[in-house]
């Protein structure tokens, strides 16, 4: 989408410290990490909301889950990790591409 910039991302035309690629998601560095490892994972299809979900984007939302989860050891996450997907302004959603924070490497507070 136009102005989107993790498609931008996706498409290549801004750089990311990209640590996986397939078909249908990319994960990359968070440029402003919160955690010692913070990534995001970004599904290559446009859609910014949970609400949005379809058939078709709920099996690539559970496709994503598991390839995270068999992802984890490689990225660092053996001990651990967080997910987190923010829905809207008051939740601190950012970019309106659906996104899943990653977040681990250290011991998290939960408050
Ligand atoms: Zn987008």
């Amino acid at each position: 989408m136009e102005n989107c910039i993790f498609c931008k991302i996706i498409a290549g035309e801004i750089p990311s410290a990209k640590v996986y690629e397939d078909e249908e998601i990319l994960i990359f560095k968070d440029i402003a990490p919160i955690a010692k490892i913070h990534l995001l994972c970004v599904p290559k299809e446009h859609f910014a909301y949970l609400s949005e979900l379809n058939g078709t984007r709920e099996d690539l939302l559970g496709r994503t889950l598991s390839k995270i989860a068999s992802l984890a050891p490689t990225l660092g996450l053996a001990d651990g990790y967080r997910l987190v997907i923010n829905q809207g302004e008051t939740a601190g959603q950012t970019v309106h591409h659906l996104h899943i924070h990653i977040l681990g490497g250290e011991p998290l507070k939960w408050e």
